[in-house]
């Protein structure tokens, strides 16, 4: 808590200054901690409220209040009791960060601690006793300890118990689990009713199969809701335990309709890959389950630092196995980011004639359509017959990943061609494309994507498909060479997967599949320019004009 202090009598005395000195230029000096605050932009989920029923309208504050619980719980999952920790808290930035991170820990900077008094964040945060020993964990001999719905706890004489989560929070759950029955009641949608009447039922029992199930069942809902333990990652220590979370969400039919449409014309976009026939003689594969949706509600683990804007689930395997999974792309929490961080990117990286070119409308499309080009290519190398990613070894995810980014441009240069998308509109996905490469690396290319993108950039730039100008440090696309250099990686890529090259592959991620010095320096002063690393939510009833 030391720093703490100090950070508040420094602002006094600043304060103080200020008073003093008021009709001497003012100077807002902000501290450390509210810079913290500061890397999130605020954005405010909403949606068109018109597209839907009134009983459906009826049921978001429901659903806003089952979101709450889950809210609650993860603060239980991520370090215990909320409020003795909020209640030492003196500085309102550190609050507001620590309501950001559900605790202490930075989330954007590897869970360091941002409050003077605290360690490291417990690796399995509060899923089991901080004080449990690896040894003590193999002794356990539930086999339950491994499951994704229980908690792992300390009896009084020391003794460590297996837990599920319906008996370690029965006020909580049961609150829940009313509450999703009653917005069950209110469904119009049969497929939405079963499911959240199947979701309160697993909320008391811990056994979410049956309503898993019911999820990937559920087909012409317009509202969503994801909600209950979900993802396992805030477990650091097995990756077992899932945390709580609320996501309340609102599907984009207009995109849906869109959506199935484009996949109609996926034989037709895999007949006129640019490469030779035997490259493209396997079938295209439309992602049968994807839609758009605006997220109304973020509650729990899916709003905890750095927030989704894709959803996959479900991650039961035996669910895969039986219905395979759902692809949810989040719109309004894109909007937030291609608003607060990808326009002012490209403010300092995009040739000024070309800014107008940098649309929401175009990363949209740009982000879809490399779901979609997924499924195109080749999944078996032409002469072993074996899968391109057993070929590929560790280079298969940044050569697919790749291959996603080119072939969804290709998909969208051939559809407006074909008169299917607004050919005048084309320069705009281009553009928008080329701006999209700079958020993708601003913080490093060391992953898979980041090595695809840095391999597309430096193509790019060799075949003059844009230009850096020096004077002002910004970029400018070339329509014509960027189409032909699509065209050429496009091909250079198929060509590897459907060769099995690995050697070609790791030469390739070798040559180009890093940030060089002079885009360093460019990204270097996209970070000092004080741009946002993330969005933070205003949300709720009233945002909504509920
Ligand atoms: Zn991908």
């Amino acid at each position: 808590m030391k720093k703490l202090a100090s950070v508040t009598l420094l602002l006094g005395l600043i304060i103080g200054l200020v008073a003093c000195n008021q009709k001497e230029k003012k100077e807002v000096v902000v501290s450390p901690t509210q810079k913290l605050v500061d890397q999130y932009a605020e954005f405010e989920l909403t949606t068109d409220l018109n597209l839907l029923t009134e009983k459906e309208k009826q049921m978001l504050p429901i659903l806003i209040e089952v979101a709450d619980i889950m809210e609650e719980l993860f603060w239980k999952d991520a370090i215990g009791d909320k409020s003795e920790f909020l209640s030492k808290l003196t500085d309102p930035a550190a609050v507001a960060y620590s309501k950001i991170n559900y605790g202490p820990w930075d989330r954007l900077d590897d869970n360091k601690a941002f409050i003077d008094g605290f360690g490291a964040k417990p690796k399995g945060a509060n899923f089991y006793p901080k004080d449990m020993t690896a040894e003590e964990f193999d002794a356990i001999k539930d086999e339950m300890k491994t499951d994704w719905y229980t908690k792992i706890v300390r009896d009084e004489d020391g003794t460590l118990r297996v837990a599920p989560y319906h008996e370690v929070y029965p006020e909580e759950i049961k609150k829940a689990s009313d509450l999703l029955k009653k917005a069950a009641e209110l469904a119009e949608d049969a497929g939405l009713k079963k499911y959240l009447e199947l979701r309160a039922e697993a909320l008391l029992t811990d056994d979410y199969l049956a309503s898993d199930l019911a999820w990937m069942d559920m087909k012409s809902n317009t509202i969503d809701f994801v909600v209950g333990p979900i993802e396992t990652y805030e477990d650091a220590l097995y990756g077992y335990k899932a945390s709580h979370s609320g996501q309340i969400l609102v599907k984009d039919k207009a995109w849906s309709e869109k959506l199935s449409k484009f996949a109609s014309l996926l034989p037709r976009l895999q007949e006129g890959l640019p490469v030779p026939p035997e490259y493209k003689a396997e079938k295209a594969n439309a992602n049968a389950d994807m839609n758009a949706y605006d997220v109304i509600y973020y509650a729990g683990d899916c709003n905890a630092g750095s927030k989704n804007i894709a959803i996959n689930l479900p991650n039961d395997p035996r669910v895969h196995a039986a219905k395979g999974s759902r692809k949810l792309q989040l719109k309004n929490a894109m909007q937030a980011k291609f608003d607060k961080i990808l326009v002012p990117i490209s403010d300092l990286l995009i040739d000024e004639s070309q800014r107008k070119n940098v649309t929401f409308d175009a990363f949209f499309e740009n982000v879809m359509f490399h779901e979609v080009a997924h499924g195109l290519g080749i999944n078996y190398t032409l002469k072993d017959k074996v899968s391109v990613r057993k070929a590929l070894k560790d280079t298969y995810t940044s050569i697919e990943e790749g291959k996603a980014d080119i072939l969804g441009l290709y998909m969208i240069t051939q559809m407006a061609e074909w008169g299917e998308m607004d050919k005048s509109k084309l320069m705009d996905n281009y553009v928008t494309f080329m701006a999209g490469i700079f958020r993708s690396v601003r913080f490093g290319a060391a992953s898979a994507h980041g090595k695809a993108n840095m391999m597309r950039f430096y193509f790019f730039e060799e075949q003059g498909a844009f230009t850096r100008d020096a004077a002002t440090g910004t970029y400018k696309v070339d329509f014509e060479k960027m189409k032909a250099a699509m065209n050429e990686l496009g091909r250079q890529i198929l060509i590897v997967q459907g060769d099995g090259n690995y050697e070609l592959a790791k030469q390739m991620i070798a040559d180009r599949g890093f940030i060089r010095e002079d885009l360093q320096k460019d990204l270097d002063r996209v970070n000092s320019a004080g741009i946002p690393k993330d969005v933070v939510f205003k949300q709720g009833t009233k945002v909504l004009g509920l």
